[in-house]
């Protein structure tokens, strides 16, 4: 399949609504299916397949694979293109948008996702927990791996780490894209982790503890507390009261680990303290 071709038969202008920057590097996309390790018997989730350049690969690989496409006109190059792994179940293609979609079952996520629902859609695969390997800005591909006390260590980032061990493979230069983006990108991988640092049961809560933190990453533990204390009900004087004892109270929330949040989570809950449900935002 090549990109230039696709564009001309089909009459393609690219959205810039809808993010539509394709990958059109061979190599990338075949370093990519690679290094996402995909194995025959995988039943692969790509978000926003475009017109299909990395559906083409991953279904050399993989046992089947499951598209989501918003751009009605993208679905039917898919269709046409497709057409006999269509009919032999190989590849389903679903039109819609991915952050209504409930997944079908699948074993790996691997796309070129559009990045302006770059944070939403990470959210969304936290959910399902899958090995996911992804293409994505570089500035938010670095910001999933940062460290405590980066500039750009966030709530995504713990989100994320709650549930995979982030890797940052390689970068992608911004001429591997048709039309080019502004940006570079880079390619992530997310690998679940066994263990989460606290329960399931708990994670509502403990996510609603990070945002609250986080929405004052730049102050300390006890002021991003006071600052967020509408969240919990409480007045200023016994926010005050309550938040001086609260463990690490003067270090900076974008420099705790995610051992320290847990501890400070467990201390939220001596004190019974509840944070509400979270929304999908960054
Ligand atoms: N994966 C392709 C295309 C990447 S561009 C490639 O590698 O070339 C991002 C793609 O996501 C576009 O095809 C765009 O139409 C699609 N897209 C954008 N928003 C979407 C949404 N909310 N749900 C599903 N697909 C979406």
């Amino acid at each position: 399949m090549r990109a230039s071709e696709i564009f001309r038969k089909y009459d393609i202008m690219p959205n810039k609504k809808l993010g539509q920057h394709f990958l059109i590097d061979k190599n990338i996309i075949r370093k990519e299916v690679e290094l996402a390790e995909v194995r025959k018997d995988d039943v692969i989730l790509e978000i926003g397949a475009g017109f299909g350049m990395l559906t083409e690969e991953l279904l050399e690989h993989a046992k089947k694979v499951i598209a989501i496409e918003k751009d009605p006109k993208l679905v039917e190059v898919l269709g046409e293109e497709f057409e006999s792994q269509i009919e032999e179940g190989r590849l389903e293609v679903i039109e819609g948008d991915v952050l209504e979609i409930e997944f079908p079952f699948f074993t790996k996520c691997v796309s070129n996702i559009p990045y302006s629902i770059s944070s939403p859609i990470v959210e969304k695969l936290c959910n399902y927990g899958k090995d996911s390997t992804l293409c994505v800005q570089k500035d938010f591909g670095e910001r999933l791996v940062a460290h405590p006390g980066d500039r750009n260590y966030s709530r995504i980032t713990v989100l994320v780490r709650f549930y995979f061990e982030p890797y940052y493979i390689y970068t992608v230069s911004r001429s591997c894209f048709l039309p080019t983006p502004k940006v570079d990108s880079c390619i992530v991988r997310l690998i679940p982790r066994k263990e989460h640092p606290v329960s399931m049961r708990d994670r509502e809560c403990f996510f609603g503890m990070v945002r609250a933190l986080f929405t004052h990453k730049k102050k300390s533990v006890k002021n991003a507390f006071f600052s967020s204390r509408v969240f919990l009900g409480l007045e200023k004087e016994d926010a005050k009261k309550v938040f001086e004892h609260v463990p690490y109270a003067d270090r900076k929330v974008f420099q705790l680990s995610m051992e320290e949040l847990v501890g400070i989570f467990e201390w939220c809950k001596d004190q019974k303290l509840k944070f509400g449900k979270t929304k999908n935002v960054s």
